[in-house]
């Protein structure tokens, strides 16, 4: 898939993100750089990212220090994964696999894609070219739109979970991971949590079920030349 036609140039996504995530780590208790799961989370991210789909972002990579499981992208590139998360985790696929998916929303830029529709909802394109121009964070509170903690745009719609689902088994079969521990890890954390009390309420929420996620990640695995996966490091 294409990312959505989009009125913020990928300059102002990466500061809009940066904004966003100094305000998200004054609210989210963080591990800290030098933590050896905090290293682990970096270098494992850092090779992901490193096969997702050009340009590429300045992406980061930091653990919330939280036993609920969830994990979210800014726009631009910082990623926030919970410890809760990884503690969920069979093996190392299944992170790589929240933590592509998590790359695959950047990539396909879906919360500026749903902040501009807002926009252009309240204001015509004449207008809101001209107000891009200048000094975008000034613009965005004029239009109630932010990026921090429970923000609505980084609630993402069903296709947008398609999406990132589709982008994310390409970047896990291109990092030499099994794309499949994705679609298991996202059943599994749904089925544990059945009655809606689950500590992954907070990701379902943000990362609706797009539906068939383990047929539509066989189907794309399908188009690709097998490969033996690798085990966890
Ligand atoms: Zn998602």
């Amino acid at each position: 898939p294409k990312p959505a036609w989009n009125l913020f140039s990928r300059e102002q996504e990466v500061q809009v993100g940066k904004e966003a995530g100094a305000e998200v780590e004054k609210q989210l208790p963080l591990l800290k750089d030098s933590d050896p799961v905090t290293r682990y989370v970096q270098n494992l991210g850092a090779r992901l990212a490193s096969h997702a789909p050009a340009p590429a972002y300045p992406y980061t990579f930091k653990v919330g220090n939280q036993t609920e499981i969830n994990a979210f992208a800014l726009p631009g590139g910082p990623i926030y994964v919970n410890l809760g998360t990884i503690q969920a985790a069979d093996n190392e696929a299944q992170l790589a696999g929240v933590m592509s998916h998590e790359i695959s929303h950047v990539v396909m830029r879906h919360a500026t894609a749903a902040a501009t529709k807002q926009m252009l909802a309240q204001a015509p394109l004449s207008i809101l070219g001209g107000l891009m121009g200048k000094g975008i964070g000034a613009q965005l509170a004029q239009f109630g739109i932010s990026f921090g903690v429970g923000s609505y745009f980084l609630r993402n719609s069903r296709k947008a979970e398609s999406e990132a689902d589709l982008v994310g088994t390409d970047i896990l079969y291109d990092s030499g991971y099994d794309p499949h521990q994705m679609a298991v890890f996202f059943e599994k954390l749904e089925q544990e949590g059945g009655g809606g009390n689950s500590r992954a309420a907070e990701f379902f929420s943000d990362h609706p079920n797009p539906g068939n996620r383990a047929a539509s990640v066989s189907k794309e695995v399908a188009t690709l030349t097998p490969k033996k996966y690798q085990a966890d490091s």
